[in-house]
């Protein structure tokens, strides 16, 4: 199956299992925070928070946090070690709570308490990597942008959409050339709901998924009956799965 048809399957497949629930459910951490409080500032400070933590403590450490602090000017003024008892069920909590703290000084000092909305000013920021910048983008402010987590890394791979030994930055790179811009807000929600549900990191349920016909890691796995990562060297370029 050729690329693009590929993406469209996808893009189809998954609108109609997740699409349509978006405002009941928000599903991810960062879609709630974006549906509960439009508030970029928040969606920058959970990012953070969700940095190497799962969905559910990034949830109860940001509620935790925005009941007590949830302004740069508040949580600046902050001693950071009441922002890591704050956060604390996010990990790394420690860490975590100085930058937060610094990330509110610099909103502050630079940018008015304001965060900025393009791709550079955020990476610039302490902390603020391509995958948060990229979350900023797209959950606080609505603007075409692939934020790549483990699951869109790993849904991305087994599917063919990137090379099987992508790293995050290659899978970002490949998936911007391939899928419209025009789906782009959708896909970070789309393809983690489908890691956490069906293409799950540790067991995929294949059995429930319909990509079977054209998926490299099933084809694999039926052929095989090995689900484990290719040799090194082994290299499947996308273009030709
Ligand atoms: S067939 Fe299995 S490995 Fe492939 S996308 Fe579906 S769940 Fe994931």
């Amino acid at each position: 199956m050729r690329t693009d048809e590929k993406v469209r399957r996808i893009f189809a497949d998954l609108g109609t299992r997740y699409g349509h629930s978006f405002h009941e459910d928000p599903g991810t951490a960062l879609a709630k925070v974006t549906a509960e409080t439009e508030d970029p500032f928040k969606v920058l400070i959970s990012t953070i928070l969700s940095q190497r933590t799962r969905d559910e403590r990034t949830e109860e450490a940001s509620a935790r946090l925005y009941a007590k602090y949830d302004t740069p000017h508040a949580i600046a003024r902050a001693p950071v070690r009441k922002l890591a008892e704050l956060i604390r069920p996010a990990g790394f909590y420690r860490q975590k709570a100085q930058k937060i703290r610094e990330v509110s000084r610099i909103l502050l000092e630079r940018y008015g308490g304001r965060v900025p909305d393009t791709y550079e000013e955020l990476v610039a920021l302490p902390q603020v990597g391509p995958k948060t910048a990229n979350c900023v983008l797209v959950y606080g402010f609505g603007k075409p942008a692939i934020p790549v987590d483990v699951h869109v890394a790993v849904v991305s791979r087994r599917l063919g959409l990137a090379a099987e030994d992508a790293d995050e930055e290659e899978v970002e790179r490949r998936l911007r050339r391939i899928v419209p811009k025009a789906w782009w807000l959708q896909l970070n929600e789309l393809f983690v709901r489908f890691g956490k549900d069906v293409c799950r990191t540790n067991g995929p349920r294949c059995t429930v998924c319909t990509f079977t016909d054209f998926c490299r890691y099933y084809r694999r796995l039926r052929r095989t009956g090995k689900s484990g990562p290719l040799k090194t060297g082994a290299r499947i370029p996308a273009d030709t799965r």
